[in-house]
This record gives C-alpha cells, structure tokens and sequence, in this order.
C-alpha cells in the first residue's frame, strides 16, 4: 500500500459525513451558485449537435486533434504570435494537464538527462509526484509569505537566481494552486530577464486561464516569455477548469523552441514520449473545445460564461471577507487580493481540524480553501465558522 492522495481522501470523509449542511472547500473544481459542477452552454451545444451528427470514432493523430493544437496556440501565445508565425511552437493535445505535465516531463528526461528541476514552495502536490516519477530531482524555490499571505517575491528571485545553468524552473501562470498568490506584470518581467539571463529552462503551467483576469491577461508570462526571445520554453495547458470539462481529460503540451526545425525535432519526440505512453489522446473533450473555439459565435458565448465563473469567484472572495470583517475579522482582506479558485486562508492544521470537527466544513490540512466551492447558501457559515476557530 502506498499513502493515499490527501485530497481525494478529504473528499471521501465528507462523502460519508451524514451532518447535513456540510462544505466541502478541499475540491479544486468550480461549483455554481446551486453546488453543481456547471455544464457551459457553448459545451452543451457542441456537444448537441455533435450527437445528432453521429460519426464514427477513429483515433486521433498521436498529437491529437489539429484544429484543438491550433485554437490553443492562439488562445495561449496570441492570434498573432511572432513564435506561432515562425513555426517555433509545436502543441500536442493531452490527457489532461496533468497528461501535459508527465509528457514534458519524459521528454525532457530524454533529452537532457542531467537536468533537475525547481518547483515553488508550495506548489500543487502532483508537481513533486510527476517530474519525481519521471526521474527529476526536484528542488523547490521560495514562493508563498506566511507573514504577509502574499509572494516572497526578493527569496523567489534569489532562490531562482542560484539555480544551476539549465535547470529546469516550474512556473504557474496565474491563479497559483494552492496559495492563490500571484505575480503582477512587473514582477514577471524581472523573472523572465532572470530565468533568460540565468539559462533556465521555463516550464509554465497554465490550469486556470481566465480565471483571474480574463484570458489574455492571464497568459501574460507566456507573453513575456515569447518576447525575450529566450530560445527555448515549455507549457503545459488545462481545459478542465475553463470549460468545465473535468473528466473529458482536455490539455495540451505546447514547446517553444529556437526556430522551425528545431521545433519540428521536437515534435517527433513529444510525438514517440505520447505514442510511448498511450498512443494518441481521447476524441471527444478535444472536439468539443475544438468546435467552441473553432467558431466566432461559440468562443464569444464561451468568453462570456468564463467571464461569469471568473467573476462570481471574485464576488464570493468580496463577500467571505466582508462578512469576516462584519463578524469582527478584518486580517482576512488578503483573499480578495488572491487570485483564481484558491486561497492560503492562513488557518492552521489545528483550526481546519476545528472546522470539520464542529462544523462539518472540510479544507485541506494547509489552510488551502477552495473559493469556488462557496455559494450564497453556505458562505455565511463558512465566514461564522472560520471566525470561531480563528479567535
Ligand atoms: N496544474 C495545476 C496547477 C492544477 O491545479 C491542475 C489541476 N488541479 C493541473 C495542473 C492538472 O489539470 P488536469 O485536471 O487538466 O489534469
């Protein structure tokens, strides 16, 4: 037996807790006002229309769907990308971002065998557990502030900053799992100078594109990236949260290398990491997003209802820290300065303990909360609760 993933068995306790009224904050899914996993409308339609069409089910190319590679190139880089333009990028759809994550990770075990990696600290748990398992060294840099609740911005820069010449650096693009704590613009311009200057190797992790600002803001270190003209980076892409497409397993590895052959080298080894591990990824997520993306229409209607998650996410962080300042708690004006789906509520194992003991609301043991598991029914709750257990 080995130990259990500490999320999944949080969410199997709360399962079997008969207490009515319970919260589940230790998910990292989006739930709508009515705590249900939404079902978008563009999806819905695509999907309709899909069904009547009925086509036959062959398999993908090995690096998927073309016309899902292409929309997320455009959605990640830019319409009008200098490095799509240059053929410098090659996309691959995945299983999932996590599937994006361990193809790159192979790959690039393959090609530079030496390399170790540097993950900040905290990162999403599975970071540790895919570059480990495909054999990195994994280090982490300074990240999160317990102090401030916010970035150690000067300890990520002299962490980074005396990494080893060609190790490979993990960076969230925005809405940075588990903390919510995120770089503005100016800070990633100073990264980037370092990373380029240092000769790291950039692998950003996209999962909540369009979940802070909207989704070109949200890919600004892509941006910044592509810009400073380093040679060479890596992005692994998640649809699963901004489609709500969970279980489809919809993402994409996408490189950016020196120029068009060598993107193409590339390429053919993704292409052999992918064939190597499961031949080609599933149909059906990718068709969907393929067909949202794919027609003016449908993208708008879908940048409209990302725009809703986007937005109601920051109402309720709006609304968790006014009811907390209402109940006598002004230190928690912080999560409304966090970004995305989570935040480091700065609760203590011993005061999450509390919370699901007495009142039946589940967090992860790092104060980790799930702001997009809060609705207008169970806020009040939350916020009363959380005061208890902080005086
Ligand atoms: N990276 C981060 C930071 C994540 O939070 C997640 C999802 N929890 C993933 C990658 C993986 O995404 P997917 O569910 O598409 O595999």
């Amino acid at each position: 037996m080995v130990p259990g993933d500490p999320i999944l068995g949080l969410t199997e306790a709360y399962n079997a807790d008969p207490r009515p009224g319970k919260v589940n904050l230790g998910v990292g899914i989006y739930y709508d006002e009515q705590g249900r996993i939404p079902l978008l409308r563009c999806v819905r339609q695509v999907e309709q229309a899909m069904a009547a069409e009925a086509k036959p089910r062959g398999y993908l190319p090995i690096d998927g769907l073309p016309a899902y590679d292409l929309a997320t190139q455009k959605l990640l880089f830019g319409a009008q990308s200098a490095a799509l333009e240059a053929g410098r990028v090659v996309t691959s759809q995945t299983i999932g971002g996590s599937g994006a994550l361990r193809i790159g990770a192979d790959f690039l075990k393959r090609t530079l065998p030496q390399a170790k990696i540097a993950i900040s600290n905290p990162s999403w748990e599975n970071h540790r557990v895919v570059f480990g398992t495909a054999g990195f060294e994994v280090s982490d840099y300074r990240y999160y502030d317990p102090a401030s609740h916010g970035l150690d911005f000067a300890g990520m820069l002299a962490d980074l900053g005396a990494l080893e010449p060609g190790t490979v650096v993990l960076l969230h693009a925005c809405c940075h799992n588990p903390t919510g704590v995120d770089l503005t613009a100016a800070q990633w311009s100073q990264v980037v100078a370092l990373v380029k200057e240092r000769g790291l190797l950039p692998f950003i992790d996209i999962a909540y594109q369009g979940f802070d600002k909207g989704t070109d803001a949200d890919a600004t270190a892509i941006r910044l990236f592509v810009d400073s003209g380093i040679p060479a980076f890596l992005v692994a892409s998640s649809y699963s949260k901004s489609f709500s497409l969970y279980g489809e397993r919809v993402g994409a590895l996408s490189v950016v290398a020196a120029d068009r052959d060598e993107a193409k080298r590339v390429q053919s080894n993704i292409k052999r990491t992918i064939r190597s591990n499961y031949s080609s990824p599933s149909t059906h997520g990718g068709a969907m997003v393929a067909a949202v993306l794919g027609s003016d229409e449908l993208r708008a209607q879908w940048e409209q209802e990302l725009g809703e998650m986007r937005e109601r996410i920051h109402q309720l962080r709006a609304g968790l820290v006014s009811k907390l300042a209402a109940l006598g708690a002004p230190e928690f004006g912080f999560i409304q300065q966090q970004a995305g789906m989570f935040s480091y509520s700065g609760l203590s194992k011993a005061q999450v303990d509390r919370l699901r003991e007495e009142y039946a609301i589940y967090a992860i043991g790092t104060g980790r909360i799930c702001v997009a598991a809060l609705n207008s029914g169970n806020l009040d709750k939350v916020a009363e609760a959380v005061y208890a257990v902080s005086r």
